[in-house]
């Protein structure tokens, strides 16, 4: 039995747009906010501005409760008198941080964009800092800076980091699951349970809940995407020896079904076991989704590029809902991880990759979609012209993967035009 729900036609050749204009998205270091809660002895410590300080505090602040588990060592351009007192307070500062916080066991530099610290060579200090501070605490070092980049390669950079001290799997055990992609922990644990029932045992996650869980990796770890922009860590991974499992990414009922047929057949198990450990949760999954079509299906939606998501949540929208994608933009169209999903989408959908911010408003302007999914800098603008949006990510802060959460990710579609129709009548 396959997942497969409509016809395949299918977007894998289709041409695309490539925007290089002016971008509005956020930086890497947005990533943090989600990666704090994952990795839970870790510290994300940012180098950087006044500003990247401001960004982290204001939209990571309301969610401290604790100690937080990241900060800002703030380097300005007096700090860059001589760039040896820049290396000495930074230091002093993580020498500071970890005996007051003696449960820290690894440490980010999180690098960011202002000149001052790009001066700064931040893997030189991970190093010197993991001599000194090792064997308590590793140091490694990644960018979160907002060049060139949007915000979820944040993740990609800091699981990067992570693969070089990955141990290695000795040869001869039989194949291993790598699952990578920062994934609630009430997700994880669904698949976890979906997994075993199908009769794959050996499975890890990646980034793990604690950095001394590091999975060991090898020619015999099997690769399966949980995310969609984790170009570097998966080039990390594969160099090596660990080997991709191409699949759809698991958003809907459908995705999840494909992501997990994909794993077991990369298993040998058979398609009776993978349907029989699985039909509940997706028929539970079918029913919910079944009531949202009736309500979004026929309707336009307009994805701007910011998360890197944009391809999988058009898929899911389009033929899971019924909804008619007008555009999926995407900051970075990477063919191979996305293979799947273009083959799935509608071949009517028009595909743009990067950005220019001026030409895709007038596109959507002259299309009046029935919602728009986009940055938060979009979308204020767009609701006073009087078109629903919803923010792209709130699609990174919600548990949206997996067939119990195929609901709620269904849900953040209908709110907004359900909110419109409330405040029309
Ligand atoms: S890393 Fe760059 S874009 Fe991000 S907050 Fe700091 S200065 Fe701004």
């Amino acid at each position: 039995m396959s997942a497969v729900l409509a016809p395949v036609t299918g977007c894998g050749d289709a041409p695309v747009l490539r925007e290089r204009g002016q971008r509005e998205v956020f930086c890497g270091l947005t990533g943090i906010i989600w990666l704090h809660r994952k990795i839970q002895d870790a510290f994300f410590l940012v180098v950087g501005s006044r500003t990247c300080a401001h960004l982290i505090q204001s939209a990571a602040g309301v969610m401290i409760f604790a100690e937080p588990r990241f900060a800002t060592a703030i380097i300005d351009e007096r700090d860059l008198a001589g760039l040896s007192d820049a290396n000495d307070e930074l230091d002093r500062v993580v020498g500071q941080l970890l005996a007051r916080r003696p449960e820290i066991k690894l440490l980010f530099l999180v690098g960011s964009c202002p000149s001052e610290v790009i001066k700064l060579d931040l893997s030189r200090a991970a190093q010197r800092l993991s001599q000194t501070h090792m064997p308590q605490v590793r140091v490694l070092n990644y960018s979160g800076s907002g060049i060139e980049t949007t915000f979820t390669q944040g993740e990609d950079a800091c699981l990067a980091s992570l693969v070089p001290i990955m141990p290695r799997a000795s040869a001869g055990r039989g194949k291993s699951l790598l699952v990578v992609g920062a994934l609630a922990e009430v997700v994880e644990d669904q698949f976890t349970r979906l997994f075993a029932a199908m009769g794959i045992e050996h499975v890890a996650f990646m980034p793990p809940r604690r950095s001394i869980d590091l999975p060991a990796i090898g020619p015999d770890t099997r690769l399966l995407l949980a995310q969609p922009f984790l170009a570097d860590t998966a080039r990390a991974l594969e160099s090596r020896g660990a080997v991709r499992i191409a699949a759809p990414f698991p958003l809907g009922a459908e995705g999840t079904m494909l992501w997990l047929e994909a794993a077991a057949r990369e298993f040998g198990i058979p398609n009776d076991r993978v349907v029989a450990a699985t039909a509940p949760a997706r028929e539970r999954a079918e029913r919910a989704l079944a009531k949202f079509r009736a309500q979004l299906g026929g309707k336009t939606i307009f994805f701007f590029p910011d998360s890197q998501l944009e391809l999988p949540l058009a898929r899911f929208v389009a033929r899971e809902l019924g909804m008619t994608v007008l555009e999926a933009g995407t900051p970075y169209l990477h063919r191979q991880h996305l293979a799947e999903e273009l083959a799935l989408l509608p071949a009517e959908t028009r595909l743009s990759e990067g950005q220019d911010v001026e030409r895709q408003l007038d596109r959507c302007r002259a299309e009046k979609p029935d919602l728009v999914v986009c940055g938060l800098g979009l979308a204020n603008p767009l609701e006073a012209e009087g078109i629903s949006t919803k923010w792209s990510i709130e699609l990174m802060f919600t548990p949206i993967q997996g067939f119990n959460q195929a609901q709620d990710l269904a849900e953040l579609f209908a709110r907004p035009l359900v909110r419109r129709l409330k405040l029309a009548v």
